[in-house]
Parts: C-alpha cells; structure tokens; sequence
C-alpha cells in the first residue's frame, strides 16, 4: 500500500506507552493529560508567520495564520479552526470552571479551550497551546 493511501489514522499510535514514545514529555502532558502551558511561554504566542498550523500529535491541519489574532492573554489564539470538523468541543467542567474544551477531531488530543470573548464578527476565540500546535510556514 502506497503511503498516499494509507488511512493516516492507521498510523495514530494505540496505547498511552506508544503515545509517550512518539511525544515529548511536555507535548504528552498536555496533549494525552489535558495540561496546559504556562502564559506567554509558548513558542507561537507572539508568532505572525504565515503558515499553516498542525497538531503536534497526528499532523492533523488544525487552524490557519489566518485566522491568528493578538488575544494578550498568554496563548495563540484564533477565532476559528480550519473547518468545523477539524476540532471537537466538549464540556469541560475541571478547574472549579466550566468551560469549552477543544480537542484534535483526529487525534482527540488536547489543544486548549474556546471562549466567546474573541473579536467580531465571530466573536470565538480559540485558546490553543503553543505546545499541541507545529507550524508549518508557507512558501509566499
Ligand atoms: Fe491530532
């Protein structure tokens, strides 16, 4: 079978032993446990390079450059992803707070939250963790 047609999620690793071993130890806590970044310390908050954005776990076209705005909130941030079946959105009651999370529809791995605070017309804005995130610049 040619790689082209291989089913990309074929590749996805099965167990929690094999996702440790494709991830980094800090792409695996908030990835595979939901963990988040500290504020202003990911590696794409301030980034306005043109590209496009993957997951860092399956390689899955999340969210455009875009579609990134300045949220001055610590994390990129977008007001929307790619397409509506690029992310999940569940109910995320942890933290005594109850927000949104935003998972990898792919992978199902941890990005961050979406929040309804983010610019018109959308009004979304998407909270991701520089860590779950690999741009991949465009050519232009
Ligand atoms: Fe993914």
């Amino acid at each position: 079978m040619s790689a082209e047609r291989r089913d990309v999620a074929a590749d996805l690793p099965k167990s929690d032993a094999e996702w440790r071993e494709r991830l980094t130890p800090e792409q695996y806590y908030i990835l595979r446990q939901k963990g988040t970044e500290r504020p202003w310390t990911g590696g794409y908050n301030l980034t306005k390079t043109n590209g496009m954005y993957h997951c860092a776990g399956c390689g899955a076209e999340l969210f455009s450059s875009d579609t990134k705005f300045e949220s001055h909130c610590g994390w990129p941030s977008f007001t929307e992803p790619l397409a509506a079946e690029t992310v999940d959105l569940t109910t995320d009651t942890s933290h005594g707070m109850i927000r949104t999370e935003v998972t990898c529809k792919r992978c199902g791995g941890h990005l961050g939250h979406v929040f309804d605070d983010g610019p018109a017309p959308l009004g979304t804005r998407y909270c991701i963790n520089s860590v779950s995130l690999k741009l991949e610049p465009s050519d232009s």
